[in-house]
């Protein structure tokens, strides 16, 4: 029987490299920031399509495949996960939400040329330049969903804060470029939707408490009414088709595809839909096919940024 411990060694179950368990709220937030990268990268394909466009020109948009009107290399990101890496980086840095360190961030990222970057952003940025106020003045003009789409690193720093401390956090970082009451309430609406789910709250509880807070204290954001497809980036529109998706699915992959087969702005519909649904779901819900698919330094930079806003000191 000489041969038996290699027959052993040849027949034993290959043993997986250790994978470091983590816990539930941490494999989440990792997820989330995954999600937004993921929804970014696909949704970008689509940007500015209409529904019937993408049906003619890809039938359903379902893969990582790049293009799009920014000519995207597949799996690259935008300015949604870029813009959130650099607040992130801001936060870690100086173990704080703080206005002025995100706005020079902001404006470190503006002159690193991003692929795409939003009106209000460059305007404010470049008003930030002059002045080196880091809050934008209130206009009631600035409610796209700039602010909206880089809320992530608030909502993993300011996990476990009260609710009073995160929204002064926020806006702090939000008005730097969008000083604006809807923007507002939809930051601070998506960072208690990302934060319930890391905690591991039921679903029916968190659209009740925090769409339904959104919906009864600005009625404008109602989504139920109809279909909200080839939605602007007017953060209502971005709400309203983002809470469709999301709370009409049930897995992390129907959610991004029925998000971002809305066409309009896919890209950060995707990304916003991707975090919700990665802080829902979990690590183990998203596709490989997709994070394989990622821009490899963006899909190692994500969860990491995620473990080191979750780490204790940081808020
Ligand atoms: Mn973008
Ligand atoms: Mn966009």
């Amino acid at each position: 029987m000489f041969w038996t411990g290699e027959l052993i060694a040849k027949t034993a179950p290959v043993r997986r490299r250790a994978v470091p368990a983590y816990a539930p709220h941490v494999d989440r937030g990792m997820a989330a920031y995954l999600g937004l990268a993921i929804g970014d990268a696909l949704g970008a394909t689509v940007e500015f399509l209409t529904p019937n466009e993408i049906r003619h020109q890809i039938g359903l948009h379902c893969d990582i495949t790049g293009g799009g009107w920014l000519r995207l290399k597949a799996g690259k990101v935008t300015d949604d996960t870029t813009m959130s890496l650099a607040l992130g980086e801001s936060i870690i840095a100086k173990g704080r939400v703080d206005a002025l360190a995100a706005a020079e961030a902001f404006d470190a990222w503006m002159r690193a040329k991003p692929v795409d970057i939003g009106n209000t952003v460059r305007r404010n940025l470049i008003a930030f330049r002059q002045t080196g106020n880091p809050e934008a003045p209130a206009s009631e003009h600035d409610a796209g969903n700039g602010a909206a789409m880089r809320v992530l690193p608030v909502a993993l720093a300011c996990y476990g804060q009260p609710e009073k401390t995160t929204i002064f956090a926020n806006r702090a970082q939000a008005h730097v470029t969008h000083h604006n009451a809807l923007s507002d309430a939809a930051c601070e609406t998506l960072i208690f939707m990302v934060q319930d789910f890391l905690a591991g709250r039921d679903p029916v509880d968190v659209e009740r408490q925090r769409a339904g807070k959104l919906v009864s204290d600005f009625p404008v954001f109602a989504y139920d009414k109809r279909l909200r497809e080839n939605p602007s980036g007017f953060v209502v529109d971005t709400m309203q088709a983002v809470l469709q998706s999301f709370f009409a699915t049930e897995t992390f992959e129907d959610c991004l595809i029925d998000v971002v087969n809305r066409g309009g702005d896919a890209d950060t519909t995707g990304a916003i839909a991707g975090m919700l649904a990665g802080a829902r779901y979990g690590m183990d819900s998203i596709p490989k096919r997709w994070s394989n698919a990622l821009d490899a330094s963006i899909r190692a930079q994500c969860p990491a940024q995620a473990l080191e806003l979750l780490a204790p000191q940081v808020s």
